[in-house]
């Protein structure tokens, strides 16, 4: 989707810096990207669009695992069972009942009508993203009872900051994680892998993670190339430059949210540009 993004430009609301960072991201339609990667599972795969994994029991053979779909259940038998279930992940709330997860966030997106969009993302926390003739305005807020005001509120200081937000055209929520510790990551075991968020796969400093998703998918799917005897421990493995990434990731946080660090580092002016002249573009 236009524009595509070669900076982001980040606005520190408490102390009003700006800079621009040198970014290479690339703006997809999520949905048409969603079932282009479903268009190359080959066809000699069964696939059970639309059915909701309910539950895994775990047989002398392998698993037993229970789907719904239009109200009827399915039953069907597994040497091994992969969860990519997203952020509320049942298969690693099934499987593997009282290990820690990670920090919970709720993802708020708003999309506005636009006719002059900007090509500047910001994220974590609040971002903000063109798409087409749209703005998205996005936050991932902490979950308590104040999720719609504080949204509000950031919509308010945008506005303040010269972003004309025009009519909302659709409005989005979703859980989503942020690793802090890497025992929150869990990459699965005993017959049972887990991909993406479901593993806690995404970045704890900018809260991306199709390409943690995708890569975690790639090294799953090298692990079972040897069978799935052992697979998981394999996978859990392969994974190592992944952790030491999300372990970086996470020294670098209170650079970006330690307000007296994050003023620190945008005065140095440290790998950024300076937003020259501030509002003009807007
Ligand atoms: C608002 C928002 C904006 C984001 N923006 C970005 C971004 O710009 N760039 C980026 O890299 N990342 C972004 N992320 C993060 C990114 O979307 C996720 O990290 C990524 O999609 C994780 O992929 P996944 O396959 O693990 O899970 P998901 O993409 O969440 O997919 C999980 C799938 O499992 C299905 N599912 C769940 N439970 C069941 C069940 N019981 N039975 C059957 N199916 C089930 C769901 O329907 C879904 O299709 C954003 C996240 C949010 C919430």
């Amino acid at each position: 989707m236009g524009p595509q993004l070669f900076t982001v430009r980040t606005i520190d609301l408490q102390t009003g810096l700006e800079r621009y960072y040198q970014r290479f991201y690339i703006n997809v339609d999520r949905e048409k990207f969603d079932r282009w990667l479903l268009s190359m599972v080959p066809g000699s795969v069964d696939r059970r669009l639309g059915a909701v994994f309910k539950s895994l029991e775990r047989t002398g053979q392998g698993f037993k695992i229970t789907l719904l779909q239009d109200e009827k259940r399915l039953e069907e038998q597994a040497r091994a069972v992969i969860g990519a279930d997203g952020a509320f992940s049942m298969v690693r709330r099934i499987a593997f009942p009282g290990l820690p997860l990670p920090k919970k966030y709720i993802a708020v997106q708003e999309w506005f009508k636009s006719e002059r969009v900007l090509p500047y993302l910001t994220d974590f926390y609040c971002w903000t993203i063109p798409k087409e003739g749209c703005l998205i305005v996005g936050a991932a807020l902490a979950l308590d009872n104040q999720v719609a005001h504080r949204f509000e509120l950031l919509k308010e200081r945008l506005r303040h900051y010269g972003f004309k937000l025009g009519s909302c055209v659709k409005r989005e929520g979703s859980f989503l994680l942020r690793p802090e510790k890497l025992y929150h990551i869990n990459p699965g075991s005993d017959g049972v892998g887990l991909l993406g968020e479901a593993a806690g796969w995404i970045s704890p400093s900018s809260a991306e993670g199709i390409s943690y998703a995708l890569r975690s998918a790639m090294l799953c799917s090298r692990s079972l190339e040897e069978g799935t005897e052992g697979f998981a421990g394999r996978y859990s493995r392969y994974t190592g430059q992944m952790r030491r990434n999300i372990f970086i990731k996470n020294l670098k946080s209170p650079f970006m949210y330690s307000p007296a660090l994050r003023k620190m580092v945008m005065r140095s002016g440290l790998l950024s540009m300076d937003v020259q002249p501030p509002h003009s573009l807007l």
